[in-house]
């Protein structure tokens, strides 16, 4: 498990997740200040983070 910071795009908190090998590449994930959901795209290579994009999937209010 890798954990990866980045910043939400709602509330613009810092947030860290985990992000596990065997994920799949898009899934939602709560924002654990804001508890929006946020999509997740990301691409591992092994311990290595190659590609990683969070965006709202709900408009920002
Ligand atoms: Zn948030």
């Amino acid at each position: 498990m890798i954990e990866y910071f980045f910043t939400c795009p709602y509330c613009w908190e810092r947030i860290s997740m985990l992000l596990d090998e065997e994920m799949e590449r898009n899934y939602i994930e709560d924002c654990e200040v804001c508890c929006r959901p946020i999509e997740i795209e990301c691409k591992l290579a092994g311990e290595r983070v190659l590609f990683f994009n969070a965006r709202p999937i709900e408009g920002i209010k």
